[in-house]
């Protein structure tokens, strides 16, 4: 899933992401929260309208944007009191009121608050979080239940499985959210400055006992290398800003490895960035043109290289479902091993 934190994925149009054919995209509650405030986008007819999206929209807790990016923040049973980044007003998300703020975004796939820990974090400290997060996810469950049956509610609710960098606290948590019956469940907390062997180990562990039937879902990864490994431990879903942020810094995702765009050697390089892509940006731009956009600071810099690497990104998942249905997954795995990851 691309990343649209403000409701926009930066720099490419709804328009350019239909013609990749992205199917869904992650909305960040937190954000839109604060600015320009989901009421407003309710009273506009709700985020698909506001931000002209005819397809699926996942927004997340907050709880991640919180614990990431807001100050002075107090977690307490009821939730968490943090001041805005933008100009240090304090708010209050309850398991409740994220809820309450996804539905009125309009939101498909919503996400129960949760605590997502910074790395390292001790057993303790991770315990009883983990504990929050269990009591937040079920209060989210029963007042979507509330909304669902006066029939205020079209999206779905995922909890999230946290535990840190511990296999015990990753299997206590999916254990006691498996009687919620939710219709699919995510694995958060990972990819917050952890070896990513850790992040790999904690998915084989938790993917497994997640239900066969429904999507899982890790939030916040990955490398382009990475989604196959993900994928292999029963991963369905992923989301990640690396595709579009690094695009907008440079760094671009080819099927020959990585291109740092501003490298003195593209500078009269008259082929594709990618040419075995068949992209917008591939189809009819050259290296040198791209490196000339980005060291002259040009806008359109950021459209093209986001526009590609939305499409690689794409393209590698489009080919880990190919090999899926033929029943090639092992050999395309070991095939994606055997290329060396560029520093
Ligand atoms: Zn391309």
């Amino acid at each position: 899933m691309p990343v649209g934190t403000q409701a926009t994925v930066k720099g490419v149009a709804p328009r350019e992401l239909l013609d990749l054919n992205v199917g869904i995209l992650l909305a960040n509650t937190y954000h839109l929260f604060l600015r320009p405030g989901h009421e407003l986008i309710r009273s506009l007819g709700g985020l698909h309208r506001f931000m002209s999206w005819p397809r699926a929209i996942l927004t997340d807790s907050g709880g991640f944007q919180v614990f990431s990016l807001s100050d002075l923040r107090k977690v307490t049973d009821e939730g968490v009191v943090f001041r805005s980044h933008l100009n240090g007003d304090a708010h209050l998300f309850t398991p409740e009121s994220t809820l309450d703020i996804q539905i009125a975004l309009g939101s498909d796939i919503m996400m129960a608050l949760d605590e997502c820990l910074e790395y390292p974090a001790s057993h303790a400290v991770a315990g009883e979080s983990v504990e929050r997060t269990l009591r937040w996810a079920r209060a989210a469950f029963a007042h979507y239940q509330r909304r669902a049956e006066a029939g205020e509610v079209a999206g779905a609710l995922f909890p999230i499985v946290q535990g840190a960098t511990y296999g015990d606290l990753r299997r206590r948590c999916a254990a006691e959210l498996l009687p919620l019956e939710a219709p699919g469940y995510a694995i958060g907390g990972l990819s917050v400055g952890e070896p990513r062997p850790l992040s790999l180990e904690m998915v084989e562990i938790t993917a497994p006992l997640l239900p066969r039937d429904r999507p899982r879902y890790v939030m916040g990864v990955g490398m382009p290398e990475e989604l196959p490994e993900y994928v292999a431990r029963g991963v369905d879903m992923m989301d990640c800003v690396l595709p579009s942020r690094n695009a907008r810094n440079g760094c671009l995702f080819t099927s020959e490895g990585r291109v740092i765009i501003k490298q003195a050697r593209y500078k009269d390089d008259p082929r594709p960035l990618d040419p075995a892509c068949t992209c917008l940006t591939c189809r009819n731009f050259s290296r040198a043109y791209l490196r000339h956009l980005f060291q002259a600071g040009e806008i359109l810099f950021a459209s093209l290289a986001t526009l590609h690497n939305l499409r690689r990104y794409l393209d590698i998942m489009g080919r880990i479902r190919h090999s899926i249905v033929l029943g090639t997954l092992p050999e395309y795995l070991g095939a994606v091993r055997s290329v060396p990851v560029p520093e």
